[in-house]
């Protein structure tokens, strides 16, 4: 049930949405050659829900039509002082995004002020970041929320991973930001090293890039390992910092004071479970408007016990839309195969081949164990049982995978 309190909050968070984005969108009108035909004032809701969605499809087109930047630019080029870009994971050319000096402040305060916040960073914590700080936006703008913060921000950028568990251990962190699925290699390195990380300083960890620390048992391995906390977060290069996991530990808060969320099902139109819709309110120099984000998700209105008002995504983010597929008419994705597959300690890291078989998929669940012959009955017992459905595995010698430090991608297409 949702109290009047609660009602309340929502409609100021509205009120305050749409005040942030006549704001901004008045400049974006006036100066931006990519939003300038596409988008209308708006004074009303009625106006925003008339604005056309937009998909990553577009920018790159954009950008590749009008080298190297593209023209989603509010100001001179002289006003932006920072470039990144995407990572490219997903198969697409990267895509560059600019920020000036006022958009790159306002990344840094949702770090400091949103994500670090909920997770209890204060600025007596020490943070490693366990990246390498090339190009991509999440490594520097997660640094940069930690200093505005008043944390001590440490670089684990060009170490191997023994370095840097080595170095986290003697420069005494408390915070450690790493994907799960790499935080979960350092703790395997750990453990062949000899060096327990159970026993360092850190205590909390936050996770992105996958969405592991949403995942029960992949959220369990790794607090076992650290004997720390962990939480998710949520963010896209092309977008901003989106949320935070919370003291409930039961899905992602999306900040609603700083974007505006919308979901919508296949077609288009608004519902609770679909594909995740974003308008960022305070990057003007760069802005997106009703960005399709590719991300599957089920949201919530009630109330959460941690206090927070922002809607939440249920479970966190399930997985990219992409990335659904269909075993026997059940629609699955890679994080709920994860969720079963992290139980089992024996495997190292996993990846899903999927074979397109006259209209179906077929999908073997392929396992990296320590040894080569070890028995995955019941790996595949449990997954039949929890998912439904029959995913045969196959054992690979560890080391076979590739290592990810950015993003592993769980669902391939079969060579
Ligand atoms: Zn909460």
């Amino acid at each position: 049930m949702r109290s009047e309190t609660a009602q309340a909050s929502e409609d100021a968070v509205r009120a305050l949405q749409l005040e942030k984005l006549r704001g901004g969108l008045r400049q974006v009108l006036k100066s931006n050659p990519f939003w300038r035909g596409r988008l209308h004032d708006v004074t009303g809701w009625d106006d925003f829900e008339r604005l056309p969605m937009t998909a990553k499809a577009e920018l790159l087109a954009d950008q590749a039509a009008n080298a190297p930047f593209g023209t989603n630019l509010t100001f001179p080029l002289e006003d932006y002082t920072r470039l990144h870009q995407t990572s490219g994971s997903s198969g697409d050319q990267p895509l560059r995004w600019l920020d000036t000096h006022q958009s790159w402040a306002w990344w840094l305060h949702i770090w400091a002020d949103h994500v670090y916040q909920a997770a209890g960073v204060t600025p007596a914590d020490r943070v490693f970041f366990a990246f390498s700080f090339g190009p991509f936006i999440g490594f520097w703008s997660a640094f940069g929320g930690a200093e505005r913060l008043g944390a001590m921000a440490i670089s684990g950028g060009a170490m191997t991973t023994e370095q840097r568990i080595r170095n986290l251990r003697d420069v005494g962190a408390t915070v450690l930001l790493a994907t799960p699925t790499y935080a979960l290699r350092m703790a395997d390195k750990a453990q062949e090293l000899h060096l327990d990380l159970a026993s360092s300083d850190i205590r909390l960890t936050i996770h992105a890039g996958e969405p592991g620390a949403s995942i029960p048992s992949t959220r369990s391995a790794i607090e076992a390992a650290y004997m720390a906390v962990s939480f998710d977060h949520t963010g896209m290069t092309e977008l901003g910092p989106t949320g935070h996991s919370c003291t409930q530990r039961d899905g992602i808060h999306l900040i609603e004071s700083e974007f505006i969320f919308e979901v919508v099902d296949t077609k288009g139109r608004p519902a609770l479970e679909g594909e995740l819709v974003a308008t960022n309110l305070g990057r003007w120099g760069s802005p997106l408007f009703r960005y399709r984000t590719g991300d599957h998700v089920s949201l919530s209105r009630e109330q959460c016990s941690c206090g927070s008002s922002f809607v939440k995504v249920v479970g966190g983010i399930r997985g990219r839309v992409d990335d659904m597929f269909t075993v026997r008419g059940v629609n699955l994705y890679p994080s709920q195969v994860e969720d079963i597959v992290r139980r089992h300690s024996a495997v190292r890291e996993f990846v899903l081949e999927r074979r397109a078989v006259k209209h179906m998929d077929e999908v073997v669940l392929v396992v990296e164990m320590a040894e080569a012959d070890a028995p995955t009955d019941r790996l595949e017992a449990d997954l039949r049982q929890a998912l439904g459905v029959r995913i045969s595995c196959r054992v690979v010698p560890v080391g076979t995978l590739p290592p990810g430090e950015l993003k592993a991608k769980r669902i391939v297409n079969a060579p």
